[in-house]
């Protein structure tokens, strides 16, 4: 019988096909590029959480992929019996493993005792944290760590980088020892169960779902898909999904194909959308269109920004996963019909934001529309910029101003039936227009 690991334990809490996979068919796993970051930041968060938890650097870290679990595991049982911080403790018990991000020497009445604290990179305490927390905590104890207390530490998204490497107050602990202790029986079960889908023989048949992106993006999901009858046009591609009459249909009565879907279970939109796409027909409303955008008077400018948003602040004065604009696009339509381009792109590894907002000031110009596409995002990052730089913060508020966000326009106006329901900018295939739209001097 397998022992299993935590992260084996949490793929059976979302899908037991995902935990067999993970066993019998590892190939088959795809890790998307999103999965791969999230790993990555998981692991940046991790070397801050050790300096945090070990300022005289005198903790020792265990590295199991490199010594083996059973050097680990042995290694762990040592460096219990001393007084230093741990990191990667590994331990083994009930047919479960489990490594903990970090381990905290303590004395109580007279005994050597242990804290362990789980880290994540995210910005709160998910549910799912805290049947990972239940699994660390039934593990060690039940590997006889002396285990005094569990906690979970997350990245605190209001606290401000103040610079020079200092990145106390970046996490914040949250104390789940008395949960995590009384889930023992449950965790106990899980194992058990889990244990018993591993051991079988056939893959087990469960339909994809919800579940496969939830609380994870599954890696599984190209294999599992291509073994089902996929729809030729998926329900899934209506827009925003609310009423509960039309999700039982989807959830209860297995409606995969947008045609089986009632016209009377559909909003105006969803229905725009299902018919132009059963009819492979373009929809294009160009005469509210033009009334749309007839109060807008050029000159014109189109803005679009690029960020970052790092779990680990690099500059002063910024929040973890604070979105910091680095680089932008304007194209101003002057009232003769040219165009021209600006465009701004710090790659100095310095803070762009200063000079960003003072470049874009600059390039849009006092007067005449800014269009933007799905505008709260563009908004919301000059905001910000106002808010940090007092000096811009006038001609900033005045960009705000200004903006027009073209994508209520398009999701009123046009319906390509390759957008399969979506109106993100990567989807409406703006070279399939059927004409330009016009904007009047
Ligand atoms: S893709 Fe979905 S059904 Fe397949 S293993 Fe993953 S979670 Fe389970």
């Amino acid at each position: 019988m397998p022992n299993l690991s935590k992260s084996k334990l949490m793929a059976y809490r979302q899908c037991p096909k995902r935990l067999w996979l993970e066993i019998h068919q590892p190939s088959l796993k795809q890790d998307s590029a999103a999965t791969q970051a999230s790993y990555a930041v998981g692991n940046q968060v991790g070397d801050i959480a050790r300096q945090l938890y070990d300022p005289t650097g005198k903790g020792q870290l265990i590295d199991a992929q490199a010594e083996g679990y059973d050097a680990a595991f042995a290694q762990t049982a040592e460096l219990l019996e001393g007084t230093r911080p741990i990191f990667e403790a590994g331990f083994t018990a009930s047919g479960a493993l489990a490594f903990a991000d970090v381990m905290l020497p303590m004395r109580k009445g007279g005994q050597r005792v242990w804290r362990m604290i789980e880290v994540k990179s995210s910005t709160s305490v998910k549910d799912y944290y805290r049947d990972d927390v239940a699994i660390q905590a039934y593990v060690a104890r039940k590997a006889s760590v002396p285990l005094i207390g569990i906690a979970l530490a997350h990245i605190d998204s209001t606290w401000v980088y103040p610079g020079g490497d200092n990145y106390e107050g970046l996490l914040v602990e949250n104390d789940l020892t008395t949960e995590a202790f009384a889930r023992a029986a449950e965790v106990k079960a899980w194992i058990a169960e889990a244990q018993a889908i591993a051991n079988k023989r056939n893959e087990p048949k469960i339909a994809t779902g919800g579940h496969c992106n939830t609380p994870y993006e599954c890696g599984f999901i190209a294999h599992c898909q291509s073994n089902e009858p996929q729809a030729k046009f998926s329900v899934t591609w209506l827009p925003r999904i609310q009423t509960a009459a039309l999700k039982a249909l989807i959830a209860t009565k297995g409606v995969t194909e947008m045609g089986d879907v009632p016209d009377s279970l559909l909003n105006e939109r969803q229905r725009c959308v299902k018919t132009h796409t059963l009819s492979n027909q373009v929809y294009f409303d160009a005469t509210g269109a033009a009334a749309d955008l007839a109060p807008h008077k050029l000159p014109a400018y189109f803005i679009d920004f690029e960020t970052i948003n790092l779990a680990v602040p690099i500059w002063k004065g910024t929040r973890p996963y604070e979105q910091i604009a680095f680089q932008f696009s304007v194209h101003r339509l002057a009232r003769n019909g040219t165009l021209e381009h600006q465009s701004f792109l710090d790659l100095s590894g310095k803070d762009p934001t200063k000079a960003f907002a003072e470049a874009l000031v600059t390039a849009c110009g006092v007067s005449g529309p800014v269009f933007v596409y799905n505008a709260s995002f563009e908004k919301a990052r000059i905001k910000a910029l106002a808010e940090r730089f007092p000096r811009l913060k006038q001609s900033l508020l005045a960009i705000n101003e200004r903006i027009v966000d073209l994508l209520k326009i398009a999701e009123q106006r046009y319906y390509h039936p390759s957008q399969q329901g979506s109106w993100s900018i990567k989807k409406v295939p703006t070279r399939h227009c059927p004409r330009p739209l016009l904007l009047r001097p």
